[in-house]
């Protein structure tokens, strides 16, 4: 491992982020994403060189739009700075292979989908498409072990939440059924079903918290992305310790 690459890939990845960020507004509203430039959504001020800057403009223009001066959501930099310590994570992890590709493309996708689910409630399919079908080839490259495991995941992932969807009736959205497709691609069985649990784990949480925050007996409808993608990071990263955890405490 080196210091500079590390600092390398941190670096790239909060310029990703931004871009993210920027792809996860437009994308679920049919905008460009190149065209027009980056501008305050308040008073469409062009963003100049320097509010560009991803992370650090936050922290200059102290969250706010240097025109008109009104907030700027602090989501923003939390995603670029996510997506930063997130890249440098995974080439610490797993250093140069085609499973570095692998997950910063799947870390890629779930920044993005969180934005849109966190702005819109929507998971956008010309998201999920691109980034299944790249994932599906480069799981091919590199495989699970066994190979079908991959495939076997995203079947079961995909089937358990829509069957969850079918039982609530719409409990579950439309998007989180085909990401969890992704999702198994990408982990394979055992880990898809402990990124369904500890979603659901994540998820109840923040539902405690919302509702503490918002005041009880509303029913405020609360994303569900956020907390599969941070699931699914858990469980890329940290999935098998946690299985061996749980066989330990209860076999
Ligand atoms: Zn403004």
């Amino acid at each position: 491992m080196d210091i500079i690459y590390l600092a390398l890939f941190f670096i790239y990845g909060i310029i990703f982020g931004s871009f993210f960020n920027v792809v996860g507004l437009r994308v679920p509203k049919k905008e460009s994403i190149v065209s027009p430039p980056s501008h305050c959504p308040a008073c469409d001020y062009k963003l100049g060189v320097l509010d560009l800057v991803p992370v650090f403009s936050y922290l200059f223009l102290r969250g706010k739009c240097r025109n008109c001066q009104v907030k700027i959501s602090p989501i923003y930099p939390v995603m670029e700075l996510f997506t930063g310590l997130l890249f440098a994570f995974s080439y610490w992890q797993i250093g140069f292979q085609v499973e570095l590709i692998i997950v910063l493309l799947f870390i890629s996708m779930l920044i993005i989908i969180t934005v849109s689910d966190l702005a819109y409630m929507l998971i956008p399919n010309k998201i999920l498409l691109p980034f299944g079908v790249l994932l599906f080839v480069l799981r091919i490259i590199s495989p699970l072990s066994p190979w079908w495991d991959s495939v076997l995941g995203a079947i079961i992932g995909f089937g358990l939440l829509l069957l969850i969807g079918i039982v609530s009736k719409g409990g579950m959205g439309g998007g989180d059924i085909k990401l969890f497709f992704v999702i198994g691609l990408v982990l394979g069985t055992v880990h898809t079903l402990l990124t369904l649990f500890l979603a659901a784990l994540i998820g109840s949480i923040v539902g405690i918290i919302v509702l503490r925050l918002k005041g009880r007996g509303r029913k405020t409808p609360i994303p569900f992305g956020p907390s599969i993608a941070l699931a699914a990071l858990i469980s890329y990263f940290y999935g098998a310790e946690l299985v061996d955890l749980y066989g330990n405490l209860f076999f």
